[in-house]
C-alpha cells in the first residue's frame, strides 16, 4: 500500500530528486545551464525565471516539507521576505507586524517601505488582540515571527491565520527559527512561509539562501514579481542546499533533543539566573509550544549571576564558537547586546527584556556531554575571576 504523505525523513532524502537516467547516478544531477533550447518545451527554461531543473526539484521538496503546494527559492531570506512582502503591498497599503522580528525584516520596513506609499504598525505584544486593534481598512498583509528572537517568545499561530481570514488579509510568518521539522503553519492556517535556508535549511554554515512556500496562486503571485526583482539562487547553491536538506530531519531532531538537555541542565545550575527554552515546563508559553510544534528547535537563550562576567564567559568556551549566525550542526553563542541586537537603544533592549548579559546559544550536533562540559569549565573560570574581584 502506498502511503499517502510520505514521513518526514523521506521527503528530505528523496521528494524533488532528479533522476539520473543518462547514468543512473544516484543523486540529481546538476544542470548549471543558463540557458535552455526551447523548440521541444512550452516552457523557457533560465534561472531567474526560477525553473531550472534544479530549482524545480528543490522546490518540490520544500513545498513537501512545509505541506503546501509550491515554493520559491531565492538568494537569501531577505530577498525571500522581501519578495514575498511586496507582491502583495501596494501604494496606499498598510501592514501589520509583529514587535519581534528578525532585524533585517525591521530594517526592510522601517528604511524602504515608506517611499513605496505602504504604511506600517508594529504590534505592542503577541497576542491576536494586539494585532487586531492595529488593522486599519487599508491592511493587507499581517506579519508573524515564531519562536522570536532572543528570547523564544511564542506567537499563537492559528489565532493571528484565524484572524487574518476573519478581516480577508494575508497572514504571513517567518518559520527559520523553527524549521520545517518543528513546525508547519501552513497546517495552523497561516498563507505564507517564508525562511531563511542560511539557517536550519542549509545548516553547515555554508549556504546563503531563501525560501518562501504557500499554495499555487499565492506562488504564482510572488514569482510574478521575484522574475523582475530577480533574486534567484545560483544553481550549484540550489543544489547544495538539495543535499543539506537530505539531512535536516536528523539535524533538526538531534539538535531539539540537544537543546532539551542543555536548558535542562542550565535551569538547575546555580550560576544561572534565567533560561529561555521553549521546552522547559517553566517557560511562559510552554503549552502553546506543545500545541504548535512538533519539537522545541535548537535556539535557547540564558543569564549567567550578575556578578559574573558575560563577556569572559563566551571568550572562555573552547569547543562552543562565538558566532553571529545560527542553526549549523556547530554549536555557536552570541551576546544580543552586542552583536545582533545592537543597533537597538539599551532602552529598546530594556524594553523587549534582553540583559546585557544575555547569551544566546544555537545548539549543535556535537555530544551533549562535551557541550556541558565546555559550559561547565568557562563558568568555574568567571567564577574565579569574580571572587577574586570580591576579595
Ligand atoms: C537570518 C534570518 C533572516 C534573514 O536571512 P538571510 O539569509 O540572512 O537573508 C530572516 N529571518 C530570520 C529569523 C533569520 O534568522
Amino acid at each position: 500500500m502506498e502511503r499517502k504523505k510520505k514521513g518526514l525523513n523521506t521527503i528530505c532524502t528523496h521528494t524533488g530528486e532528479i533522476k539520473d537516467d543518462t547514468y543512473k547516478g544516484a543523486i540529481s544531477p546538476l544542470y548549471m545551464s543558463t540557458s535552455y533550447a526551447f523548440e521541444d518545451v512550452d516552457v523557457k527554461r533560465y534561472p531567474r525565471y526560477f525553473n531550472t531543473p534544479n530549482q524545480e526539484g528543490l522546490c518540490k521538496k520544500i513545498a513537501a516539507l512545509e505541506n503546501t503546494e509550491a515554493a520559491l527559492i531565492f538568494g537569501s531570506g531577505m530577498a525571500a521576505i522581501s519578495t514575498a512582502l511586496m507582491a502583495f503591498l501596494r501604494a496606499g497599503d498598510h501592514i501589520v507586524l509583529q514587535n519581534l522580528l528578525y532585524g533585517g525584516t525591521i530594517n526592510l520596513v522601517t528604511e524602504e517601505f515608506e517611499k513605496y506609499g505602504i504604511s506600517y504598525s508594529f504590534t505592542e505584544g503577541l497576542h491576536a488582540d494586539d494585532f487586531e486593534k492595529l488593522i486599519r481598512p487599508n491592511t493587507k498583509v499581517i506579519y508573524i515571527e515564531t519562536p522570536s528572537n532572543p528570547l523564544l517568545t511564542l506567537t499563537d499561530i492559528s489565532s493571528i491565520a484565524a484572524l487574518a481570514k476573519k478581516h480577508n488579509l494575508i497572514s504571513m510568518i517567518d518559520n527559520t527559527f523553527a524549521s520545517p521539522v518543528n513546525q508547519n503553519p501552513v497546517d495552523l492556517g497561516i498563507d505564507i512561509v517564508v525562511h531563511s535556508a542560511t539557517k536550519y535549511m542549509g545548516g553547515h554554515s555554508d549556504i546563503c539562501a531563501g525560501a518562501v512556500a504557500a499554495s499555487s496562486n499565492h506562488i504564482e503571485k510572488i514569482f510574478a514579481l521575484a522574475k523582475n526583482l530577480g533574486g534567484s539562487l545560483s544553481d550549484y547553491t540550489v543544489w547544495l542546499l538539495e543535499r543539506s536538506l537530505k539531512t535536516m530531519g536528523i539535524r533538526v531532531r538531534a539538535q531539539n533533543n540537544n537543546a532539551l538537555l542543555m536548558a535542562e541542565f542550565l535551569e538547575k545550575h546555580e550560576d544561572i539566573d534565567k533560561v529561555y527554552y521553549p521546552g522547559l515546563t517553566s517557560h511562559p508559553d510552554h503549552e502553546l509550544a506543545v500545541a504548535q510544534m512538533k519539537g522545541f528547535g535548537g535556539m535557547l537563550s540564558f543569564e549567567l549571576r550578575e556578578e559574573l562576567d558575560a563577556a569572559l564567559f563566551q571568550k572562555s568556551l573552547q569547543l562552543i564558537k562565538s558566532s553571529m549566525s545560527l542553526a549549523g550542526v556547530e554549536s555557536t553563542v552570541l551576546t544580543p547586546a552586542k552583536a545582533s541586537h545592537s543597533l537597538l537603544s539599551a532602552e529598546e533592549r530594556k524594553k523587549q527584556g534582553i540583559a546585557d548579559g544575555l547569551i544566546r546559544f544555537s545548539i549543535g550536533i556535537e555530544e551533549i556531554e562535551d557541550l556541558i562540559a565546555d559550559i561547565e569549565q568557562a563558568i568555574q573560570k568567571v567564577r574565579k575571576m569574580a571572587s577574586a574581584v570580591a576579595n
